[in-house]
């Protein structure tokens, strides 16, 4: 049976208020807020964008959906993990007052921001799964401690999986550090030394000091690499590579294997809310603002992690008249969609239901 997947066309342009609207109706007409109870923690999982960052889902879009969800239940919280590379996400002090500077504040959004792996990351439980890569996922406590979940997505590109949307935000942004590190673990990058320019800057950013300078050239020292991929992302020459297709496919496939456990737990409780707003090249850890790679389309939501990212990726191209993610980064997205669907995290068979404002 085909995944039904609302649609609502929307742009930057609408401003925040009618976004909020959009965002409102678009999560109504799931029928979604009837399945919370009043004793429910309800996790608003988000990314709150890397400092400088301006493609992130921005608080007063959310301000309708909060609304209704409090209605329902006092005791929802909008939430991340800490991240695994350096930057103002790697610690929940650091992390929320980041969140505050982009107004994920009580006086916009009027539900406080919890870091859902605790003070440094170290917060988790782990989950059985049974996967072909995966026997057990490490999954930030928080999100284990709720009873429901509303995943909050940006859809972007992404340097290491093609793109990163519902199933990424779900199987690597619920992840405790521990668990990003274990599914960043099938990730070998290695610098290309003719095209190494011996600049330093990835040298800055590794957050394993995993890189050195020999001869001038950077070299990676595989036993401390963690495969974060912020050296791909900062060389500015194209000197650091991965084995693309090999990497790629084991760290999605990886990625969609976490996203089921945490799906298996929430049951039925848990929904994806899809922002096609600014699709930016680079998702939103990058720490700088990036134009969009297509003009907005506009929010999709489903109860179907799989359906609701393979209709974003849809509405993308045809909105850009071609692969707009391979345009950026030359990886197969659709393994994440397609090994989602094997594990049964969900289906690409989806019927797009558009709506509209009243
Ligand atoms: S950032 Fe690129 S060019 Fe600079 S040292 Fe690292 S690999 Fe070499
Ligand atoms: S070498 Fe690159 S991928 Fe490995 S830990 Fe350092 S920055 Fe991350």
């Amino acid at each position: 049976m085909k995944k039904e997947v609302y649609f609502i066309r929307a742009s930057r342009e609408d401003g925040p208020e009618i976004i909020a609207q959009k965002s409102l109706a678009i999560y109504r007409s799931l029928g979604f807020n009837e399945r919370i109870e009043a004793e429910d923690f309800v996790a608003l999982k988000i990314h709150f964008g890397e400092k400088n960052n301006t493609g992130h889902i921005k608080p007063q879009w959310l301000t309708g959906i909060i609304d209704d969800v409090l209605k329902k239940s006092n005791r929802a919280f909008l939430s991340d993990s800490n991240t695994l590379y350096v930057g103002r996400r790697a610690n929940s002090v650091d992390h929320i007052r980041l969140a505050w500077e982009h107004g994920f504040r009580p006086e916009i959004v009027k539900i406080p921001v919890i870091i859902a792996d605790g003070l440094v990351g170290r917060e988790k439980v782990e989950l059985k799964v049974e996967g072909s890569r995966v026997q057990s996922s490490r999954i930030s406590s928080a999100f284990l401690s709720s009873q429901t979940m509303i995943c909050l997505t940006h859809v972007t590109g992404h340097v290491q999986t093609g793109v990163g949307a519902a199933i990424k935000n779900l199987g690597m942004g619920c992840a405790s550090r521990a668990g990003k590190l274990d599914q960043h673990s099938v990730v070998h990058p290695r610098v290309k030394a003719k095209q190494c320019r011996n600049c330093g800057l990835c040298l800055d950013y590794c957050p394993a000091g995993a890189i050195r300078q020999i001869q001038n050239k950077a070299i990676i020292d595989d036993e401390k690499c963690i495969g974060c991929g912020e050296c791909l992302v900062v060389c500015r020459f194209g000197a650091v590579q991965m084995k693309w297709d090999e990497d790629s496919r084991r760290l999605q496939e990886k990625m969609a294997e976490y996203a089921l456990s945490v799906k298996n737990h929430f049951g039925k409780k848990i929904c994806f809310i899809n922002f096609i707003l600014q699709v930016t090249k680079d998702c939103d850890c990058m720490a700088k603002s990036q134009a969009g790679v297509v003009h907005d389309v506009g929010i999709v939501s489903s109860l179907d992690p799989v359906a609701v990212d393979r209709t974003s990726i849809d509405l993308v191209n045809l909105a850009a008249g071609k692969d707009a993610f391979r345009q950026g980064y030359n990886l197969d997205w659709s393994i994440q969609l397609a090994h989602g669907e094997k594990i049964g995290l969900g289906s690409q068979d989806y019927k797009l239901i558009e709506i509209s404002l009243g």
